[in-house]
């Protein structure tokens, strides 16, 4: 068998100690016999499964008190419509950060329900989205029920380095592509959300970490799956919940814990991000737009010189086993994600390729 060096943006790779793991427990979960994958949600087994998970998520990232952990699906899309749906707490607008494609999709959701006034506090639009607007230049309202940003941009490449400081006001933020990668102060936010498909585990779980004091205030009343409080008081299970990807999404935990937790997994996602930045930057061929203080660690965009070359860069990658290198359709190019999964032989494989291709063919 041979794995290739799988850099899409997600799905994505995931640890193969864990695709092993839920191999050898396919047929027979713990001596149950049966599968994971065929248990009830409401059995001993599978709910003990899910609060294992939720656990090791909570150690992970040292969830405080007083914040709920649950387990949704929808995607971080429905998150888009839900967050302005429960927070707006009567507050007549809310202010978002506009750092590219994804930010866009929550301030176009958040516009379309029409509930609040939508204000773009920041955007980062004059430079095509290739950095993030100083916090100092925000234009936050006085009477916003949360600020909402995209810590990092999937598609653009752009990471917030630290969490900007919003004083009161709830702060909430789409972690889709970042959370997990490195530590995180929880109780600087009033809500968390991330599609599980990058860092997390499969496509088809949505997290959300949310404070229990933003709970439950929606008006005009939700109905039940639109309305965080039916997923608090039925712990996730209100309906029948994606348990399989729950399921590994908590092998996914339990080995990160096991790899010493979000410290070390941010060292190693420092050192592999380097690796491939300095690469880029070293060869004259390849460039990269992002203001080198907002890199993401998760997601490197990056062009080649010639771009009629791209279908020969990609084809010779594949032959080194590197798939999943075409960048986003809406901005062209390269892309290669280095989630927590990738290990970093993996990044120097491509980083082998991108100087054999400039030197072939640059
Ligand atoms: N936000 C970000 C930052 C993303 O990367 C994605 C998916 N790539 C989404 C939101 C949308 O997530 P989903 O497809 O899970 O709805």
């Amino acid at each position: 068998m041979t794995r290739v060096f799988n850099f899409s943006a997600g799905p994505a790779v995931l640890p193969e100690s864990v695709l092993q793991q839920a191999a050898d427990e396919m047929l027979d979960w713990h001596g149950s016999g049966q599968s994971v994958t065929e248990m009830s949600h409401r059995g001993k087994e599978f709910t003990e499964i899910a609060a294992r998970a939720e656990a090791d998520l909570r150690t992970l990232l040292a969830v405080p008190e007083g914040y709920h952990v649950l387990f949704l699906q929808g995607g971080a899309s429905l998150q888009f419509e839900m967050i302005p749906l429960n927070l707006l707490r009567g507050q007549p607008s809310v202010d978002y950060v506009h750092t590219g494609e994804w930010a866009k999709k929550a301030i176009a959701a958040a516009r379309k329900l029409g509930r609040a006034e939508v204000n773009v506090a920041a955007s980062a639009e004059d430079r095509s989205f290739t950095y993030v607007p100083d916090r100092a230049d925000w234009q936050l309202s006085e009477d916003a029920a949360y600020v909402h940003y995209t810590a990092n941009e999937t598609i653009g490449g752009v990471e917030f380095s630290s969490v900007p400081d919003v004083g009161e006001v709830p702060l909430v933020s789409d972690m889709s592509s970042t959370l997990l990668s490195r530590p995180l102060d929880v109780s600087r936010f009033g809500l968390i959300y991330a599609g599980a498909q990058k860092n997390i585990g499969p496509a088809g779980l949505t997290i959300v970490i949310v404070r229990d004091d933003l709970v439950g205030l929606a008006d005009p009343p939700l109905t039940p799956m639109l309305d965080y409080a039916t997923h608090v008081k039925a712990g996730s299970m209100y309906n029948t919940p994606p348990t399989y990807a729950i399921y590994l999404a908590g092998l996914v935990f339990a080995q990160l814990l096991a790899d010493g937790g979000l410290a070390a997994a941010e060292q190693r996602n420092i050192a592999k991000a380097e690796l491939l930045y300095d690469a880029i930057d070293d060869e004259p061929f390849y460039a990269n737009p992002v203001a080198p203080a907002d890199r993401s660690r998760m997601n490197v965009p990056f062009t080649l010189a010639d771009p009629g070359l791209d279908a020969d860069f990609l084809a010779t990658a594949a032959e080194r086993g590197l798939t999943q290198l075409k960048g986003h359709r809406s901005v062209g190019g390269m892309r290669a994600s280095i989630y927590n999964a990738m290990p970093i032989d993996g990044v120097r494989a491509l980083v082998d390729h991108l100087r054999d291709f400039a030197a072939e063919r640059g």
